[in-house]
């Protein structure tokens, strides 16, 4: 009996920072070049989609956030799919393939994902194509790549079982593991192959021998890679269209920042916290909140700061689009009626009656890494062929180290990569289609209300990103090096006269990184360099609480700290150690990086002995730190840089339980999970 392969498929994406929506509008597009129709919704988007009666193969494209939670986006289904009340066969009518993204730099990796693909099969839901969980801490394209490779004969595979399965009932289900189906894990993509006959990038104007440039660089290319076929992404349908009226809009300020949450407070202080060389410079602002009562907040919160782009990368901007004389006109976007790309919007942080200026200064990230796929939109506006066919070898398959290493290690931005190739004029619409929303800074409270009324401190290092190929000079990052340049720490201040400019900040959704609400839990913080900022809310919130309940019987209290230098960044010295003298703060263990290095002549020593980082220290008193963590019921936290520290102490921690405990990794490892599960071990990371 013959039968009908149907060609429908849905693909649902829960995404925080548009990467996941990204890669799901992608295969949306590219289905139509494999004959197949794609149906994309964002997973809030339940009126459009319904998993209770789907039949088509469903791919599902979700991203995890924070502490291991759902995107936004997201919540409401995972809050859905979770329900205990649905039984087992609930969802078996339906299959699945799951794309899940995430940063091993963080707790709780790819955990949304997880937890979605756990639910379905726990409720009957069969997986047609092996589940891809992608690392951003080392490239998401290293898994997404060939994951998107493979997908289109897993969807075609699913499609014609199914239907095959309507013809002969007799068979199995629908959708094989991937693991029973090697095949259906098999690329099957369309090779968009370049011809290098289309290029003479290397070849002397003369027709002479190739000249090949000595060093690769964001530019140049060296062979295999320069004389190698490539596979480019295909092109990114455009999909708004974007007009200018001679309307001046010279009044707009900050209008769309004007909402209820968002405040316009003084800074009323900024002290540098560190000094001298080879260190980071670190500073502390005090922002005067007393205007808005009702911005509470408890050691432990964060805040967001509004900052907008640099006006002289704004100015270079406006001149590379050739709109410096339109800066103040008033831009229209509207979406692009024949455009192919499915699920298209207008993006909804572009006000409506905004100029151009007002555009690029506050709504796009223009320090944005540009993707590869903005890097293949770019290609079709350069003239110039060598530079044509660098963008091209940069978003290739081929050249997917030269990427990292060019673009995206180096943070290069969108900016920088347009003053590197000057044949290339994007129009204004690209610009608005690939750049992300411009996203406030968060910043943790390093401050108790109790103790500072009507104020909010926070301390930041400012970010330097240092000169590269590709970025002749180096820069600081947009906001800290705003912040920097608001406050000018050269110029002497006039305290207390409200010198200093206002800054927007709005106070974030609260988080579980509380001290314990029973005074008597006795808890370990460690945070290294800006990490203390919420310990010290933590410990003026205590001495206040101490001063209130002198009868009451306080848990132990710990600080790991830990910066380069005694004497230059060792922050919030005097308040630390007077904690001590006041007994809020029972034990103060400090580690120096780098001093005694300086004391041996600037010699590398390996020497494990002295207790050089946060983690060291931490092995030292390991036998306390079990005891409060696994015989008192005390709680651990952690505060700062994601990349390195979390992590080592994270693996210190399962040592220091393998030992104490005398269990295996697996056994510590779960005994941790267990202490975040419980809300003991806390981290308030970020990288
Ligand atoms: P950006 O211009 O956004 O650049 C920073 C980005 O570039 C980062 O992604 C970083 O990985 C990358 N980067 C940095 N240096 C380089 C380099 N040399 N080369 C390539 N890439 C580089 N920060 C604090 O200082 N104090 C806090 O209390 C604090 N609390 C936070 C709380 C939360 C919940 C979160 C999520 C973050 C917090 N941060 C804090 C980080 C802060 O929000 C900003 O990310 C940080 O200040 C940098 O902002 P920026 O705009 O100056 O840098």
């Amino acid at each position: 009996m013959p039968c009908e392969v149907n060609t429908r498929f849905v693909i649902l994406y829960g995404s925080q920072k548009g990467q996941a929506q990204s890669i799901a509008e992608g295969i949306a597009v590219e289905a139509e070049d494999h004959g197949l129709v794609a149906e994309l919704s964002c997973l809030n988007q339940s009126e459009k989609y319904n998993l209770e009666k789907e039949k088509a193969p469903v791919v599902f494209i979700v991203s995890t956030t924070g502490d291991g939670e759902p995107p936004d986006n997201a919540l409401q289904f995972v809050k859905g799919i979770k329900k205990k009340t649905l039984s087992t066969d609930h969802y078996k009518h339906l299959c699945y393939a799951l794309l899940a993204l995430g940063d091993t730099n963080y707790a709780n990796f790819c955990n949304c994902g997880k937890t979605i693909e756990r639910r379905l099969q726990a409720l009957g839901a069969k997986q047609f194509y092996v589940t891809g969980y992608a690392d951003d801490g080392v490239g998401l394209e290293v898994v997404v790549d060939p994951w998107l490779e493979g997908l289109w004969k897993a969807i075609k595979g699913a499609l014609s079982k199914m239907a095959s399965d309507k013809v002969d009932p007799l068979k199995g289900p629908v959708g094989d593991s991937p693991k029973q189906d090697p095949d259906s894990l098999l690329p099957d993509v369309e090779l968009n192959l370049l011809s290098l006959n289309d290029h003479q990038n290397y070849t002397h104007k003369d027709g002479g021998a190739p000249h090949v440039p000595l060093a690769a660089s964001l530019t140049c290319s060296l062979p295999p890679l320069s004389q190698s076929s490539l596979n480019v992404p295909a092109l990114p349908p455009p999909y708004l269209h974007v007009s200018l009226q001679d309307v001046d809009s010279r009044e707009q300020t900050v209008g769309h920042l004007n909402n209820e949450n968002v405040h316009e407070v003084p800074i009323e202080r900024a002290i540098q916290l560190t000094t001298g060389d080879l260190v980071k410079t670190s500073l502390l602002l005090e922002l005067d909140t007393s205007a808005y009562p009702t911005m509470t907040y408890l050691p432990g919160d964060s805040f967001d700061v509004f900052c907008p782009n640099r006006a002289t990368e704004v100015e270079d901007m406006l001149c590379r689009l050739g709109l410096q004389d339109k800066k103040h006109h008033q831009v229209h976007v509207s979406l692009n009626k024949d455009t192919k790309k499915k699920g298209a919007q207008v993006p909804s942080y572009i006000p409506p009656s905004i100029s151009l200026l007002y555009l690029l200064t506050w709504c796009l990230e223009i320090r944005t890494v540009p993707k590869k796929a903005f890097l293949r939109a770019l290609v079709e506006h350069t003239g110039d062929t060598v530079q044509r066919r660098r963008l091209q070898e940069l978003c290739s398959k081929q050249g997917a180290t030269e990427y990292n290493q060019y673009v995206r290690d180096p943070g290069l931005s969108i900016l920088e990569v347009l003053t590197a190739f000057p044949s290339c004029s994007p129009p204004l619409c690209l610009l608005i289609e690939h750049l992300p929303k411009l996203q406030p800074r968060p910043y943790s409270a390093a401050s108790s209300c109790l103790k500072h009324p009507g104020k909010l401190h926070f301390v930041f290092n400012v970010v330097e990103f240092s000169a590269c190929s590709g970025r002749p000079v180096g820069r600081r990052g947009l906001c800290t090096g705003w912040l920097f340049d608001l406050i000018n720490p050269g110029k002497p201040k006039c305290s207390g006269s409200h010198a200093l400019p206002k800054i927007h900040v709005s106070l974030r959704p609260k988080c579980s990184f509380r001290l314990p609400s029973d005074l008597s839990v006795p808890f370990v913080m460690v945070g290294p360099g800006t990490g203390v900022a919420p310990f010290i809310g933590f410990l003026q919130q205590r001495e206040k609480e101490r001063q209130d309940n002198p009868e009451a019987v306080f848990g132990e209290t710990w600080l790991f700290f830990g910066c380069r230098y005694r004497d230059r960044d060792y922050l919030f010295r005097e308040e630390l150690e007077g904690f001590v003298t006041s007994g809020v703060l029972d034990h103060l263990k400090v580690s120096f990086s780098r001093d005694e290095l300086e004391m041996e002549g600037n010699e590398v020593t390996t020497s494990v002995a002295r207790p050089r980082y946060v983690q060291h220290n931490l092995l030292l008193h390991r036998q306390q730190i079990t005891e409060i963590l696994l015989k008192k019921n005390g709680c651990l936290y952690v505060c700062g840089d994601a990349k390195n520290m979390a992590k080592d102490v994270n693996d210190t921690l399962i040592e220091i339980i393998k030992t104490q405990l005398q269990v295996d990794q697996l056994e510590a490892m779960k005994t941790l999970a267990g202490l975040r599960e419980e809300k003991r071990y806390l981290q308030d990371i970020w990288g």
